[in-house]
């Protein structure tokens, strides 16, 4: 016999989740980041050695998690950014108030991270954050550690950017 059972889903959830738009409180940003440093030793990064782990809050106040997964066939790596996203997506989660992104050359270990610069997301990560965010207000923030860290809206890392309201006709 089998047992076979739901476990706590083991998320980080924010009451009241915090509006978009709005600064993201200290504490929660220090959480998310401390959420990706925390997986940042399952990303699989045995080709590039290049480690990222990212936490995205959701508009529930959830917090998801994911790292880089890399494969022998390289194309078919994704990236700690979209992960996390997916991952949200997966539990009908569509809006993002923020993502804390940490990584780095040979990081697994968040000690590392200090070493490097930033690790920010790349050009696709950006355009798939464009499908679940208002640009002028999601945080995207890169860190160091949970005091070291830069941040930014993602109108200014993807200006003038293609999204879904411009595949509707006039
Ligand atoms: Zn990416």
């Amino acid at each position: 016999m089998y047992s076979i059972e739901l476990t706590d889903e083991k998320l980080l959830r924010v009451t009241p989740p915090p509006a978009e738009g709005a600064e993201v409180p200290e504490e929660v940003k220090a959480a998310m980041i401390r959420q990706a440093m925390d997986i940042l030793k399952n990303s699989y990064a045995p080709y590039s050695h290049y480690n990222v782990a990212a936490a995205v809050l959701m508009s529930s106040g959830r917090i998801y998690t994911g790292v880089n997964v890399e494969s022998a066939l390289l194309t078919n790596t994704i990236c700690a950014e979209r992960n996390a996203i997916f991952h949200a997506a997966a539990q009908g989660e569509r809006r993002i108030i923020a993502i804390a992104i940490v990584g780095g050359p040979n990081s697994a270990d968040p000690d590392d991270l200090a070493k490097h610069d930033y690790c920010t997301p790349c050009g696709v990560c950006r355009q798939v954050m464009r499908d679940f965010a208002r640009p002028d207000r999601m945080t995207v923030i890169c860190a160091k550690s949970e005091t070291d860290y830069r941040e930014w809206t993602l109108e200014q890392l993807l200006p003038e950017s293609f999204g879904p309201e411009d595949l509707e006709e006039d």
